[in-house]
């Protein structure tokens, strides 16, 4: 079966890592992120590497551009975005991702924190839903980045290394429910416009947050990158149903993050690079499709043993349809 990895920053093209794609028949759909520091600044090299790649493997590779941050002293700032994604979208991009530095990071003049469902890009999401594209959304965090670190918690790790994220005790920036509560107006405000909430929609802790969502707007779809783990530790048979009732809209991804490319790499590292990437995908394909006891990141679990037709939209036709143009286009 012919699978869409929905969230993924993997812009490589090693001989390796195609073999990996042609192994599972994987197509990777790959993720811009707008941050002005660390390891995603210079949104615009992603996207053109990305583009590249769309262009010369378009059955193996697909992605989605981002837009600048707000510049509140630019009167130009919307008409600005809006031309670049127009120049993104003819270029091939499928989506716009918007990402958590708005309502955790970005202030307004007013000194603020600037939210999703401020007026000033009300235009840019029309824009948007004219062009017929989706905009992904990674608003907000785990609710764990709000709660004390928790060895038990799928997100330890991540906070524990990146502390200026980690909300927990800082009253000062937005609560989970406040973002949450912006991201679901600007979805109400826009029901002409595809919404995919990257990481389950933020509401990674019970698949019945995320079904309330679902329930309340058509227009709005999610995918389960980076969540595996916040999946898995909920009671399978729960999780099972709320897959088949939500059938429709839930995406599968994994969320990698390539840091160095393999071709970069030597060998043996690349060797490595490769098999971890490929039991990333076997650990997932295993707590979908299988409904025996398992073991993720030391967690015991039982696989929900999805049914073949609520696989193949899984896997495949739910990316296609809510980023029209995306396409496994398999051999
Ligand atoms: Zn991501």
């Amino acid at each position: 079966m012919a699978i869409i990895d929905a969230h993924i920053h993997y812009g490589d093209d090693h001989p390796d890592l195609l073999a990996l794609l042609e192994e599972f028949d994987l197509t990777l759909f790959n993720i811009c992120v707008a941050h002005e520091q660390g390891e995603w600044r210079n949104w615009s090299a992603q996207a053109e590497r990305y583009r590249r790649l769309t262009e010369r493997y378009p059955h193996r590779f697909g992605w989605c551009t981002t837009f600048d941050l707000p510049r509140f002293d630019d009167p130009d700032y919307v008409d600005k975005v809006i031309a670049r994604l127009d120049q993104d979208f003819d270029a091939g991009a499928v989506a716009c991702k918007v990402w958590k530095n708005v309502g955790m990071e970005v202030k307004n003049p007013a000194g603020d924190f600037f939210m999703v469902d401020d007026p000033l890009l009300d235009p840019i999401f029309d824009h948007i839903a004219r062009r017929g594209r989706t905009l992904l959304t990674h608003i907000a965090e785990p609710l764990a980045c709000w709660q004390p670190l928790n060895e038990d918690n799928p997100h330890y790790g991540y906070y524990s290394r990146n502390p200026e994220w980690h909300m927990y005790n800082k009253p000062e920036f937005p609560s989970h429910a406040r973002l949450m509560e912006a991201r679901d107006h600007m979805i109400e405000k826009h029901p002409d416009l595809r919404v995919v909430g990257a990481h389950f929609g933020s509401l990674e802790y019970d698949v019945d947050e995320v079904a309330a969502r679902l329930d309340r707007f058509p227009n709005f779809a999610v995918d389960i990158s980076a969540r595996l783990l916040d999946i898995a530790i909920q009671d399978s048979d729960k999780v099972r149903h709320f897959f088949i009732d939500y059938a429709d809209r839930i995406l599968f991804g994994t969320d990698v993050v390539m840091r160095t490319p393999p071709s970069q790499m030597d060998a043996e590292t690349r060797a490595q690079a490769i098999q971890s990437l490929r039991e990333t995908y076997q650990t997932h394909f295993a707590y979908f499709e299988r409904g025996d006891e398992m073991t993720i990141r030391g967690r015991s679990t039982r696989g929900i043993a999805l049914p073949a037709q609520v696989l193949e939209k899984f896997y495949r036709t739910n990316a296609e349809r809510w980023y029209p143009g995306l396409s496994a286009r398999s051999s």
